[in-house]
């Protein structure tokens, strides 16, 4: 849009009284300010006030506060709940923090986000009073399971509210650079046939898909089949060489450097997040099962060896050998060797 005026120069307007039969000359002043008038301006603000959306946070902790920060710098109203008071880390995204929930439910956002532990999730639920909310609100969540979350909120929400599981398959540490490229997982497990159930829905997605996330809808189902041989192989990884305490040493390999990073991602996560991981996906145990055979036929492989060397020595040598018995070193060494031998048959089966 343009916006015309008359030249406001004083000397313009001398001229302009001296030949007032003259037409008033226009001048562009502006492109494209919004004026009463401007109905284009005035419809697109309409247009993005109703792309914005309502979200309340329940579970304001380390991802519900990163989650915010994006939802609110793209524009949409924020609202806050969490067992601990986040009063002012809300105040500086911008979001109003509730204690009680009675007060948040009253706000009638247009979303909820369940962005509480794994393990707290039923409780916190529970603790909603969901009759103070719009019957049409949606729920959506972000835990890293999705049946369990998907069951729960079928059968604690009535039946008029929408559910969305999502996973942001992202955190604030791997994160922290933005969101493009990452994966976000989601399943619509019940969203009602309106035409503004559906584009509620899809304003909400729309929030990942302009940060540039590899949008991937699949089951929930599916994604726990997926995540076990994936997510929770890492973490668990993570925290087996976190146990181990790995030190940073100047001549580390690009993989060991790799290791490092592991710890350090998946270490930075709450315990509550790993344990869930375990408790709520039942892929889980079958993975740990799996890890724990690839382990003992790996050390078999290994100690297998040993023990085909130590064999040749005795019976294939014997010359070797009773030179080795003369000799009080090489002899400690080779009943270590054959002590070792008879633990790894003890303990991994292998046959002489
Ligand atoms: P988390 O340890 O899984 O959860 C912390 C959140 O749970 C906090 O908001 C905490 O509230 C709340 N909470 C824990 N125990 C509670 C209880 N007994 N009662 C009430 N609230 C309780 O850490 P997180 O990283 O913030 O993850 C939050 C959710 O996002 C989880 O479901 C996780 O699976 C999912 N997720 C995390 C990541 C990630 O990279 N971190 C990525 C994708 C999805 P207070 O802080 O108020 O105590």
């Amino acid at each position: 849009m343009i916006s015309l005026c008359p030249n406001p120069n004083p000397s313009f307007l001398h001229l302009h009284h001296r030949h007032r039969h003259r037409r008033r000359p226009f001048f562009v002043r502006s492109l494209d300010a919004a004026q009463p008038f401007d109905f284009e301006s005035q419809a697109l603000d309409r247009l993005n006030a109703k792309s914005k959306l309502k979200i309340a946070v329940v579970g304001f902790g380390n991802f519900g506060q990163f989650l915010a920060r994006t939802f609110a710098a793209q524009g949409h109203t924020l609202l806050a709940h969490s067992r601990s008071d986040y009063s002012t880390a809300a105040a500086a995204i911008g979001a109003s923090f509730f204690r009680d929930p009675h007060d948040l439910c009253e706000q009638h956002p247009d979303v909820v986000l369940l962005s509480t532990s794994i393990l707290s999730a039923a409780d916190v639920l529970n603790t909603l009073p969901l009759g103070r909310l719009r019957r049409s609100t949606l729920f959506a969540d972000v835990l890293s399971v999705k049946e369990f979350p998907r069951n729960l909120l079928l059968s604690a929400l009535p039946s008029d509210f929408d559910i969305l599981c999502t996973h942001p398959m992202f955190g604030p540490e791997s994160a922290r650079h933005g969101w493009a490229g990452l994966p976000f997982v989601f399943d619509k497990v019940r969203i009602g046939e309106s035409e503004e159930r559906i584009s509620r829905c899809n304003r909400f997605l729309e929030i990942f898909e302009k940060e540039g996330c590899r949008m991937v809808e699949m089951s929930c189902a599916e994604h726990d089949h997926k995540t076990a041989e994936s997510q929770f192989l890492t973490h668990t990884i993570g925290r087996i060489l976190a146990k181990l305490g790995p030190e940073d040493v100047d001549i580390g390999t690009k993989g060991y450097q790799t290791l490092l990073e592991l710890v350090q991602n998946t270490c930075n996560d709450s315990f509550d997040l790993y344990n869930g991981l375990f408790m709520y996906n039942k892929n889980a145990t079958e993975l740990l099962d799996r890890l724990d055979v690839a382990f003992t036929e790996l050390k078999k492989e290994l100690f297998g060896n040993l023990h085909d060397i130590l064999r040749k020595q005795l019976f294939e040598n014997p010359e070797e050998s009773n030179e080795l018995i003369k000799q009080p070193k090489r002899w400690t060494c080779l009943v270590i060797n054959f002590c070792l031998g008879l633990f790894v048959r003890q303990n991994y089966q292998v046959l002489l």
